[in-house]
């Protein structure tokens, strides 16, 4: 038995119950994104801080209670979530705070924090009776579900535009996932990928629409709370595409402040790329949303039109936090820092978090005393070549010794003058 007591409609706020059988609201359609309602008087005699220290569960699943399935079958999935957060002793001086924290979600199993949100669906899919699961996705939502899926014995059907990187599409290729490779946008990708499951009626893994994804992904918040000792950030930088993974952080730090677990939840500052930052914008002029160019090669969150944005501005906007953009120039040096300093590989749409966090100190009363973290959402492996652009080109020697003396001493030089 979950503790699951219904919906609620989050642009007209109408309640149903928790047995309905459609994905949004009826009376809104594809606008009307449903957000999952549960009994929180009954989770917490399931989750205490006293509990939770207790727990060894190494997987999101020691969140069970505040998941929207019943999970019968959650012993046969990969091994998501518990990612490591660690303290940025090098990379925070380059943003001018003394206490900065990496919450490496790249180290999960299919490489993103999408493995959250994918784990989820299947599971989700299996207990209503589904085989076949679909998304529309840039890249990291397709490889995440076509990953889950083949562990869970499931089909997936995977739509991705034109521009998805090779690295990604080998990765759903490799999975197994039928691969439906759209020539054009994430936008055509998205609506031909909706028109296929009104067709077909396969299982809707699309983040956008399908309320379960942000239960999944606010699973990264229940995390930091505990790796933090119970004691809220007061900082949270994540970076954002359609707006479902900040919507889930905030859920996730609203339900712990709920259970008790934190005393106050922390600012949320959602990260654009300036090439494409229809949030940031909107939230500037005060005004509804406009459809942008992708003009970024951050492709993860090169989201022109994105599909759920109400949830995402009221999470920043209920956490007191902001919005930010950052050029494609500081992702890329985010990255080449982050590797350098950190040792960990982020892809460039989480290198923007980052990127954000280094212009910590123009926010409005921020203070070197902040505790700071950000959320590193996918793996730099993902896309090799644009690691590379950050970086340089692995330079080749001839096959000597005196060759290889000339190199290594410019090599230490420019090392030196970096
Ligand atoms: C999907 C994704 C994001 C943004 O998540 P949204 O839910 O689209 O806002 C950020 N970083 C990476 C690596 C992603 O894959
Ligand atoms: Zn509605």
């Amino acid at each position: 038995m979950n503790h699951v007591i219904g919906y609620q409609c989050t642009t007209c706020r109408r309640i149903y119950p928790r047995d309905v059988a459609f994905l949004t609201c009826p009376e809104c359609g594809i606008e009307g994104i449903l957000d999952v309602l549960y009994d929180y008087d009954r989770i917490a005699s399931h989750i205490s801080k006293e509990r939770l220290r207790h727990d060894p569960t190494p997987s999101i699943w020691r969140y069970l209670p505040l998941l929207p399935i019943e999970g019968t079958m959650i012993e046969d999935t990969l091994r998501v979530g518990m990612t490591p957060l660690y303290q940025a002793r090098r990379f925070q001086e380059h943003t001018g705070v003394h206490h900065l924290y990496i919450k490496d979600d790249g180290v999960n199993p299919t490489m993103s924090l999408k493995d959250r949100a994918s784990v989820l669906a299947v599971m989700d899919a299996r207990e209503r009776g589904h085989d076949t699961l679909c998304c529309s996705s840039t890249g990291n939502a397709a490889s995440s579900l076509a990953g889950n899926a083949a562990r869970c014995r499931c089909q997936s059907v995977i739509f991705v535009p034109k521009r998805a990187p090779m690295g990604k599409l080998a990765q759903l290729i490799y999975f197994g996932a039928i691969l439906v490779r759209v020539d054009g946008d994430y936008h055509d990708a998205f609506s031909l990928s909706q028109q296929a499951i009104e067709r077909y009626g396969w299982y809707n893994r699309n983040a956008a629409i399908n309320p379960v994804m942000v239960e999944g992904k606010k699973t990264v918040a229940f995390e930091i709370v505990e790796q933090m000792q119970f004691i809220a950030p007061d900082y949270v930088y994540v970076s954002v595409g359609d707006g479902c993974t900040i919507a889930g952080v905030y859920k996730g730090f609203r339900e712990s402040h709920r259970l008790g677990l934190i005393e106050k939840i922390p600012k949320l500052i959602g990260v654009q790329s300036s090439g494409c930052d229809p949030f940031v914008r909107a939230w500037k002029e005060g005004k509804p949303l406009q459809a942008q160019p992708e003009l970024t090669l951050a492709d993860s969150i090169a989201v022109g039109v994105p599909r759920n944005p109400q949830k995402a501005m009221d999470a920043v906007k209920a956490s007191s936090g902001r919005w930010v953009s950052v050029s494609d120039a500081l992702i890329l040096e985010a990255m080449r820092r982050l590797g350098q300093d950190e040792g960990i590989f982020v892809e460039p749409a989480a290198a923007a978090a980052f990127a954000g966090a280094m212009l910590h100190q123009s926010i409005p009363g921020a203070t070197p005393e902040d505790t700071v973290v950000v959320i590193a959402t996918g793996n730099g492996l993902k896309d090799t070549k644009t690691a590379l652009n950050a970086v340089a080109e692995p330079h080749m020697i001839k096959n000597n010794l005196s060759d290889f003396i000339a190199f290594y001493h410019n090599e230490t030089q420019r090392r030196k003058h970096d």
